[in-house]
């Protein structure tokens, strides 16, 4: 594995309130703008190089939302670099991939070829274009990237490191890189971006006294698949729980209700999505 230090970026799903200045940032960083050898200008409309991703999972009254901001992930292994002719794409030796904005002329199929579709085609120029990773920033002293200077919220954090020491902040930090067919070993590492990755099981438990219905608090709601354990919460203030961290499309799960360890009610959901089930009396 090659000691050299390259560009990684990370990002904080969590953080993420989707203000859309990083977009902005992009916008005027690019749109009019030439930078020869890196990119040449954004067209005004048309083009999401850095595109705000959304997920909500749920059902009223229980519902998440979050917003990840997606880009050119620089992949190691990039399935756009193997269509490219005339050497229009390069992987530099910090890991950040340039579309040349002048060999790249004609070549649409570079568009088709990015699995997240990080790829825009300039109509005008004729030329696929990504986001470079602020490459002419970079190369210029920058330490940051323009998205970073415009989140209010810190949700970027670009890094400069070894292949190893990349590895072992995602280990350690738990970040995933995204998920797709052909995809090829990104660069651009998500974290905490749980409604993207994730289900949960919500609910509500209630009593009924004298026809009067009460939220029923500290009560252990405990979730089973195929008799293992997947994952448990408490009752709030309001009779809520949500198990988190589920994985989609798990199917029939059992529910154990359970009050100073005693179980005083069971029964079972279908968990595909994240899903709120509505009211267990007890
Ligand atoms: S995200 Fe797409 S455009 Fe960027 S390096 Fe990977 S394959 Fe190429
Ligand atoms: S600037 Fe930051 S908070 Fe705003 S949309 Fe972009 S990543 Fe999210």
């Amino acid at each position: 594995m090659s000691k050299a230090k390259k560009w990684n970026m990370i990002v904080n799903v969590a953080k993420c309130n989707n203000c859309y200045n990083c977009f902005v940032g992009a916008k005027d960083e690019y749109v009019g703008n030439e930078y020869k050898g890196y990119t040449a200008p954004q067209p005004l409309h048309g083009h999401q190089w850095i595109d705000i991703k959304r997920a909500e999972g749920g059902q009223w009254p229980m519902v998440e939302a979050q917003f990840r901001p997606q880009m050119c992930n620089h992949c190691d292994d990039a399935p756009c670099m193997k269509v490219a002719k005339n050497g229009a794409i390069t992987k530099r030796a910090d890991g950040i991939v340039i579309i040349d904005p002048v060999k790249s002329k004609g070549q649409k199929e570079i568009v088709d070829a990015c699995p997240y579709n990080s790829v825009f085609w300039n109509e005008e120029l004729e030329i696929p274009q990504a986001w470079p990773f602020d490459a002419h920033l970079l190369d210029n002293g920058w330490d940051k990237t323009k998205a970073e200077t415009c989140c209010p919220t810190d949700v970027f954090k670009s890094v400069k490191v070894s292949d190893a020491e990349m590895l072992r902040i995602a280990d350690q930090e738990e970040l995933k890189t995204l998920e797709a067919k052909g995809g090829g070993k990104p660069r651009v590492y998500y974290k905490n971006s749980d409604v993207f990755d994730y289900a949960f099981l919500g609910g509500t438990v209630i009593k009924v006294n004298n026809g009067i219905e009460d939220c029923v608090e500290g009560v252990q709601v405990t979730a089973s698949k195929d008799g293992a354990v997947i994952g448990s919460a408490v009752t709030d203030g309001f009779g809520d729980f949500k198990i988190q961290k589920l994985t989609k499309s798990l199917g029939s799960v059992e529910l154990k209700i359970e009050r100073d360890g005693e179980v005083i009610k069971t029964r079972t959901a279908d968990v595909q999505e994240s899903i709120y089930i509505g009211c267990i009396t007890i």
